[in-house]
């Protein structure tokens, strides 16, 4: 496999690149609206907002002159000081009786020919007001002329304002100038942006795929670093998880092989070497060849079960068991495991109790809790203490109906304890001890009662003794 990262080389299609790419085209298209906002509709803006602020004081200085209040004249100069604007006032005869200009600038002929040209086209328009821009291309002066009868359409007083549009042309080259400066700023400044954020983003995605490299190659101390995103922190968490139990796994799996062949080659030995006794030198005497006999059937039979353990520890692992599930009596059950185990009172000395309550229904795979129930008692029979002691009990508790293996064995160690359901697992205790076991067997019990979905657990004290259970749904005998 090779796994090679192109280092330095101008990749396209990474992180880096199409982040960059996208940030710049960005800023670009941002700059090119600005661009065309501004050339385009700056001019007429500014010519739109001149006039309507000119209707709005003509429309002012209208209401007073009808008011009459003799305000008129404060009013105009107000408004040709405020708005930067000259106003002028003709009477019925075309005699100006007020002009702005006398206050502001003295030269009162000015802008007589446009006030002129704008009353004559105002006159031919048969509407009530006018307004023309003029364009001094020579001093790049432009002004909108504004006239309307004062006295109402058709009348004889007329209200002229004159407002300059400022050097707009030049305003516009200032300001385009220096958006072309802003544009190569911001440019820069999204490119260095661009580059700083796809380089954070990439640098952890780049730093998890070195390690996942090294992982690949079977070193499980690499630890996967996420850098400062929620994202790629949660990614390297996951993955630290499961290098963690890919190495748990690992382990437990070369220990398992390990255990396996010293548990498959004692008994094959055996088998082997009363074989061969047979065969030399028991085989004409009926009672010694039973014996021996009887030990290659027992050693065939502990073959059988770590092997069979072996196989349904895998199938519940790839989840292809099938649970024939039925309604059937919990106790019946267990009575009928609890009898196997009976036989050790008297053969062993064992003190084992069975404490049964009313018969219980429960809904599940009949043969499958019988070997949760077997692999339990037969671990407190390799595990009990010295007194032998194992009380197998069910009691009902409202809905549920709860199975418990107490002994008084050695116990589990508190950290040990959430790993024994794990497969392979054997606890320290037992790790170096003659007791026979895979470790499959609680894992086993934890694949058939998740598939029932039923509470287990264990409760357990070193020194003091263990309490294996699990409890069940009760259910009515009809299903
Ligand atoms: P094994 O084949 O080793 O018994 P199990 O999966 O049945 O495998 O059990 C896993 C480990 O849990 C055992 O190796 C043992 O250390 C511990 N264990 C199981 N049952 C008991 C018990 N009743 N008392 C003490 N330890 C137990």
């Amino acid at each position: 496999m090779s796994t090679k990262t192109k280092k330095n080389s101008f990749d396209p299609s990474s992180i880096r690149t199409i982040t960059t790419l996208y940030f710049m085209m960005f800023a670009a298209l941002l700059l090119l609206l600005v661009w065309c906002l501004q050339n385009l509709f700056i001019d007429n803006y500014y010519e739109k907002m001149k006039s309507q602020e000119t209707r709005q004081t003509a429309a002012a200085l209208k209401a007073e002159y009808e008011r009459d209040s003799g305000d008129f004249s404060a009013l105009a100069l107000r408004a040709s000081v405020n708005n930067g604007v000259f106003i002028r006032v003709d009477d019925s005869t075309g005699i100006s009786i007020y002009d702005s200009g006398t206050y502001l600038q003295p030269s009162t002929m000015a802008y007589n020919f446009e006030i002129n040209s704008v009353r004559m086209r105002l006159y031919d328009s048969n509407k009530e007001e006018m307004s023309i821009v003029f364009n001094d291309t020579t001093t790049d002066a432009h002004r909108l002329v504004y006239a309307t009868y004062l006295d109402g359409k058709g009348g004889s007083s007329m209200l002229y304002i004159v407002a300059p549009l400022y050097p707009v042309r030049s305003t516009i080259s200032i300001l385009r100038e220096q958006l072309l400066y802003i544009s190569v700023i911001a440019l820069f400044i999204a490119f260095l942006l661009a580059l700083f954020m796809s380089t954070r983003l990439s640098s952890p995605i780049k730093s998890i795929t070195r390690s996942a490299v090294e992982l690949s190659k079977g070193n499980y101390n690499v630890k996967f670093n996420g850098g400062t995103f929620t994202e790629t922190n949660e990614l390297a968490r996951t993955l630290n998880k499961a290098s963690y139990e890919m190495q748990k796994t690992d382990f437990y799996q070369k220990d398992l092989i390990a255990n396996v062949s010293h548990d498959l080659k004692t008994p094959l030995t055996m088998i082997k070497s009363y074989a061969e006794m047979i065969h030399d030198i028991s085989g004409d005497n009926p009672e010694k060849r039973n014996k021996h006999l009887e030990v290659i059937i027992s050693e065939t039979d502990r073959l059988n079960k770590l092997v069979s353990d072996m196989l349904t520890a895998s199938r519940l692992q790839s989840i292809s068991v099938e649970l024939n599930k039925e309604p059937f009596d919990l106790i019946e059950a267990a009575e009928e495991v609890a009898d196997t185990f009976l036989v050790l009172n008297d053969q062993d000395n064992y003190n084992i109790f069975f404490v049964p309550c009313k018969s219980t229904y429960v809904y599940g795979d009949v043969d499958k809790i019988k070997q949760v129930m077997n692999n339990l008692i037969s671990n407190a029979v390799k595990y009990c203490g010295e007194d032998k002691f194992i009380k197998i009990e069910l009691k009902r508790s409202g809905r549920k109906i709860r199975f418990d293996v107490v002994d008084h064995g050695e116990g589990i160690p508190e950290d040990e304890i959430a790993h024994v359901w794990e497969r392979y697992y054997r606890t320290s205790a037992n790790y170096n001890r003659d007791i026979e076991g895979t470790g499959l067997g609680l894992s086993i019990v934890k694949g058939i009662l998740a598939l029932h979905n039923a509470n287990y657990g264990v409760e357990s004290k070193v020194g003091q003794g263990s309490d294996f259970w699990f409890e069940m749904e009760i259910v009515k005998k009809q299903q």
